[in-house]
């Protein structure tokens, strides 16, 4: 089990946590930003599938622990 840190890039949210899974990400952007994902995929004639992963690489937060 991989725990990371999540901080949402979408604007108009706070969300923020830490050491949480990927999947508990992923189910607060299926139910605060569905909508959200849902113009990108169109604006950008992309698959939400792609839209959702492109948000959750976009939204971790890598720290350098060295
Ligand atoms: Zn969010």
């Amino acid at each position: 089990m991989i725990l990371l840190n999540f901080n949402c890039i979408f604007p108009s949210c706070s969300f923020k946590c830490n050491d949480i899974e990927e999947e508990e990400f992923l189910k607060h952007l299926n139910e605060k930003h569905h909508k959200d994902m849902l113009d990108i995929s169109k604006k950008e004639n992309m698959s939400i599938k792609a839209v959702q992963m492109i948000t959750v690489s976009n939204s971790t937060v890598f720290i350098n622990s060295g």
